[in-house]
């Protein structure tokens, strides 16, 4: 907790608590800093690649697509900087994880710690939920020392990178073929690695890859592991079927095996789509509850890009923002 929450009486109360930190978060913190609200963002604690404060944006090298940085600029220096506009508005940041939210009632309550504690650590009028969304990956240790270098969880951000090489797809759903058409537009060659015979896209999905003179498929094959210290060189593909093992040489792989939101939490308390993703009203960021507003990756299936969930950031702030206001009209 942060070193000025510690002093005061627990609930610590403010009037728009922010649970998560990357770009929709850190977003709706800096509109609602500047609109004298001064937001408390829980950002998360580092506990794994998969989820830390400042989100996906970590885990990413080069950012050539977020608009204002004409040469780019290195995801994690995005999240600082972010960051620290936050915190110059008057934003306050706590590294800790929110353990356990009751929206069920006025002023909402939130733990950080001990889930199990009687009276909350922090409570808010209003709160604003970006806890994101990971990319599910296979689990091997080589996808934490390559994730930027050579393997991605995101085409539209890194297909560029791959102009006139061979690279692969992980996966047989409609993100691995999607991601393989796009990725076909830079790369000489698309392989698409599906641990079975039969792909789980969509017919018309199939057809396209299929038509397409630039990916081959790679069928019953599981990646044992990623070749390659610095950068991708190669997979080791592991046959399903005979178990015999071979290489594919490639300097990209693409992980498209599936999203999960960050959701745990609010299970009991709000609604959520059948992949567990929360449900807002159409074009604003209101949830089932009045008073929590959710934005970025965490309500987005659809485009899951940096500059979209800064954009839903604004969006919660603002309707933060008025729903506090109009509760004093
Ligand atoms: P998905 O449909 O769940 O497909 C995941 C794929 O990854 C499956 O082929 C699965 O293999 C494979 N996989 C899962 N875990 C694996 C592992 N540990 N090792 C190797 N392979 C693994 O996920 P998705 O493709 O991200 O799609 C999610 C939802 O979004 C779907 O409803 C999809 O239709 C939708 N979507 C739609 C579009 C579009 O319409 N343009 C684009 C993207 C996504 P198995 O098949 O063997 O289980």
């Amino acid at each position: 907790m942060s070193e000025q929450s510690v002093s005061e009486k627990l609930p610590i109360h403010r009037e728009v608590v922010i649970i998560g930190s990357g770009p929709a978060g850190l977003t709706a913190a800096i509109y609602a800093a500047r609109a004298d609200l001064a937001p408390l963002v829980i950002e998360g604690e580092p506990s794994s690649t998969s989820d830390q404060p400042g989100g996906q944006l970590m885990l990413t090298t080069d950012v050539e697509n977020f608009p204002g940085f004409p040469e780019g600029i290195m995801g994690p220096q995005l999240m600082a900087d972010m960051r620290a506009q936050a915190s110059r508005f008057g934003a306050e940041i706590v590294s800790a994880k929110v353990s356990r939210v009751d929206f069920s009632d006025q002023p909402f309550r939130l733990w950080i710690g001990n889930s199990e504690a009687s009276e909350p650590t922090h409570t808010a009028d209003a709160v604003i939920v970006s806890t994101g969304a990971r990319s599910v990956m296979l689990g091997l240790e080589a996808e934490q020392r390559l994730i930027g270098h050579g393997l991605s969880t995101c085409a539209t951000c890194d297909g560029f990178f791959f102009r006139d090489q061979e690279i692969a797809v992980v996966g047989g759903g409609d993100s691995a073929l999607e991601e393989a058409g796009f990725l076909s537009k830079f790369a000489s060659k698309v392989t698409v690695v599906h641990r079975r015979d039969e792909l789980r896209a969509s017919k018309i999905m199939q057809k396209r890859s299929i038509d397409n003179p630039k990916i081959e498929f790679a069928w019953n094959s599981m990646v044992e592991d990623v070749l390659g210290e610095s950068k991708v060189e190669g997979l080791i593909l592991r046959d399903t079927v005979t178990d015999d093992t071979r290489i594919l040489p490639v300097t990209g792989v693409f992980i498209a095996i599936g999203h999960r939101p960050n959701t745990d939490l609010f299970t009991d308390c709000l609604d959520m789509d059948e992949a567990g993703y929360l449900v807002t009203v159409p074009d604003r960021s209101a949830t089932n509850v009045e008073g929590v507003f959710a934005c970025g990756d965490v309500q987005d299936h659809t485009y899951r890009q940096a500059i979209t969930a800064a954009a839903s950031g604004c969006m919660a702030a603002i309707d933060a923002e008025r729903w506090l206001e109009s509760r004093t009209d």
